[in-house]
């Protein structure tokens, strides 16, 4: 995030301050009414009535008084309210108790509250968005041929290279810019000690990789003290080493999704920018009705949960949630201003995944929903991903597929779905040997990662067949980008275990969608032109008929 854009936040908590400040006014006013009614009340049951209400004013009062920095008011609030409780359960409740807390309340609402306290000071954060699309690489390379095949491999993956001769020639270009990661090919273990120095001028080590005439214990000692996070021995097996590049370089991760459902707006508006403000993309909800029309468009992976609200308590929503296995990766948090830990345990019991009293700070806020969601994630990713190429599984990429086409529909935007079929497979596997045909998927799948955008969805559909999902994306527009990846994979040379040397190509299948189609048939229609790709000679791109 840059300044511009940290000073507008930090003006939009102001404005959600001062929006609070002035609701307090009439809160307090409604609440001092409320009690006045309570104190005036002649029949057992109508006591009871307003006590319960003046109750839940004070439970939310304290929730939200803390959270907008008026923490003692808060905690004012807080013990009224555990005075109602107290009087809602007792056996024969007074009427000298009553009084005393009608005149406690009326006399906090009199009391105009003092300045908020100064809201918590956010740490701008930087915008993953910002960063170049592609990943610059230096390569380190003495041998000039050599260093320019890898440079045009590594550069058909989508990758910046820019090869260098000599380790001044490296030093230079990385005093004038940092890469994102460094490739070094050496014959000597003094080298690699050049390149631990450099790396200790820096503030923190580039990812590196090294390919090493020898492949001995000093040599990779050597390496790990220079930083290594791959090691590769001669003769180089390249999309090797990309994938080593694809692990190491972990790339940015897409934003975390939190939907909050509350129905005080205000606090919910609260809780959104500080959690946007650390890169999280946060939905608010404060009709529970439209929880699973929101969760089916936004996909969240955390949930925070308001326990009170009217219509519908925060435990019978999660209750809901979890009579759903699609949503069983989604964590649930409770947002409450209950602190009586029996109440805490009873919700936890129904469902839900953890609670997270009112108020709460800007940073415990933050860090409790970032590691909720973070876990949230990588359960997820393990379950839903295939272990050779780190892409979505069958079952998966289909849900997946369902999603799209129905925010396409909703959007009106076409969406293309594209079948992928590596072309004589059976040969390559036949020829060059198992190993070597999973050197090949796995490089068509960092390939497709490379090429295709954040919001596109990809998957291992079977064995080596493959699903992309792209919306907002014409299929004429998805056979450009199509074939040009075709292009990219069919020039990438492939290693056999006995240094012979092959490649690949593949053929494609595109369907559009246009807002009537269920994604089976979608995924059929693109099956089909799959088809005819592969009867017109294979190594080709076809759209299907609509
Ligand atoms: P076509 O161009 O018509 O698609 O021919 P093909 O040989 O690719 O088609 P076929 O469906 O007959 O063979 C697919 C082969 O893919 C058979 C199988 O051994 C191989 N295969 C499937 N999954 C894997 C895998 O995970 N690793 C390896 N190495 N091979 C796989
Ligand atoms: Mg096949
Ligand atoms: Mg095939």
């Amino acid at each position: 995030m840059n300044d511009q854009a940290h000073l507008e936040l930090q003006k939009q908590l102001e404005r959600l301050n001062q929006q609070f400040a002035q609701r307090l006014h009439s809160d307090l006013a409604e609440l001092a009414g409320l009690a006045d009614e309570l104190r005036r009340s002649c029949t057992a049951d109508s006591r009871r009535q307003r006590m319960l209400a003046l109750r839940e004013r004070l439970h939310r009062l304290a929730g939200a008084a803390g959270t907008f920095g008026f923490d003692p008011l808060g905690e004012r609030a807080r013990r009224l309210e555990q005075r109602a409780d107290r009087w809602l359960e007792a056996a024969r409740p007074t009427t000298r108790t009553l009084e005393a807390l009608a005149r406690a309340i009326e006399q906090l609402a009199r009391e105009t509250p003092g300045k908020a306290l100064q809201a918590a000071v956010l740490e701008p954060r930087e915008n993953p968005d910002e960063q170049p699309p592609a990943c610059r690489i230096y390569l380190l390379e003495t041998d000039p041929e050599a260093g320019a095949n890898m440079a045009l491999t590594l550069r058909n993956f989508g990758y910046l290279v820019s090869p260098l001769r000599d380790f001044t020639a490296l030093q230079d270009a990385v005093d004038a810019r940092l890469p994102d990661a460094l490739i070094v090919s050496v014959q000597q273990d003094s080298e690699l000690e050049r390149v631990a120095q450099l790396q200790q001028q820096l503030k923190a080590p580039l990812p590196l990789l090294v390919i090493h005439d020898h492949f001995d214990f000093a040599s990779q000692l050597a390496a790990v003290r220079a930083g290594a996070q791959g090691f590769f021995a001669r003769p180089l097996d390249i999309t090797q080493l990309e994938n080593s590049l694809e692990r190491c370089l972990d790339r940015q991760q897409e934003p975390f999704r939190v939907l909050i459902v509350d129905d005080d707006a205000e606090l919910a508006a609260r809780y959104s920018l500080v959690l946007r403000n650390s890169q999280m993309q946060v939905q608010i909800l404060a009709e529970p009705t439209r929880l699973f029309d929101t969760m089916r468009s936004f996909n969240p992976e955390v949930l925070l949960l308001d326990v009170n609200m009217p219509g519908c308590s925060g435990p019978e929503l999660a209750q809901m949630i979890r009579l759903h296995d699609e949503w069983l990766r989604v964590t649930i948090i409770y947002l409450s201003a209950e602190t009586d830990i029996k109440r805490q345990m009873a919700a936890l019991l129904q469902a839900g995944d953890d609670f997270i009293t009112k108020p709460i700070s800007d940073n415990a806020l933050i860090a409790s929903v970032y590691s909720h969601a973070q876990r949230a994630r990588s359960l997820s990713t393990a379950l839903a991903r295939d272990s050779l190429t780190g892409l979505l599984k069958h079952a998966d990429i289909k849900e997946q597929l369902a999603l799209e086409v129905q925010r396409a529909t909703r959007s009106g935007k076409p969406a293309s779905v594209v079948m992928l079929d590596l072309d004589h497979f059976k040969q390559v596997n036949d020829r060059f040997g198992h190993a070597a045909g999973d050197n090949v998927i796995r490089a068509l799948a960092n390939l497709l990662r490379q090429r295709l955008r954040r919001i596109d969805s990809l998957g291992r559909y079977g064995g080596e067949e493959f699903v992309a999902v792209l919306p907002e994306c014409s299929a004429l527009q998805a056979r450009r980008i199509f074939d040009e990846i075709r292009g990219r994979f069919a020039a990438l040379s492939f290693n056999s275990g006995d240094a012979r040397t092959f490649s690949v190509t593949f053929s494609a299948g595109i369907s559009e969608t246009d807002g009537r189609t269920a994604p089976g048939i979608l995924l059929e229609r693109a099956d089909q032109a799959l088809y005819v790709a592969k009867h017109s000679g294979r190594n080709q791109v076809q759209v299907a008929q609509q």
